[in-house]
């Protein structure tokens, strides 16, 4: 890969946090941006697959660790409890609402939980850096 200039900003988190953006983890970084998130495991490794497959599927799940220990994906159990499907992190944090009854999940922006946060991290003595939350109950079409 040439130059620093036109990296996205979570391949720049990657690098800053001391990572070298190995091919890998640049293929796998850019098929889970082009999903938008909301991908499973095994659709990251059938699209990094299709774009070069001498990536091997342990370097793939390596990735996707590291991708979550930095806070950039968070795996969740949404449809499955087998395969986890990764969301991405934008500013931090992701929100979700899972109808019990259809598995819908409406996804909402403003959790208001940053005095939690806070209150958490003088209370309990540590540095937050995300959250993911999900809500479980029945939509309005199930109801
Ligand atoms: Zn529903
Ligand atoms: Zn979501
Ligand atoms: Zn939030």
């Amino acid at each position: 890969m040439s130059g620093t200039e036109n990296l996205s900003p979570r391949a720049a988190r990657l690098r800053e946090a001391g990572h070298k953006l190995t091919n890998a983890r640049l293929t796998v970084l850019g098929v889970l941006e082009e999903s938008g998130g909301h991908i499973t495991s095994s659709e990251v490794l059938d699209k990094v697959e299709a774009i070069d497959s001498s990536i091997g599927r342990a370097s793939v799940f390596r990735t996707l660790d590291l991708l979550t220990s930095l806070s950039i994906i968070r795996p969740t159990y949404l449809n499955s409890s087998m395969t986890p499907t990764y969301v991405l992190m934008p500013d931090g944090h992701h929100h979700h609402i899972v109808c019990t009854n259809c598995n819908r999940i409406i996804e909402f922006e403003n959790c208001g939980l940053g005095a939690i946060a806070a209150e958490l991290e003088e209370r309990l003595h540590v540095k937050l850096t995300g959250h993911l939350l999900e809500f479980y109950g029945i939509c309005e079409k199930c109801s």
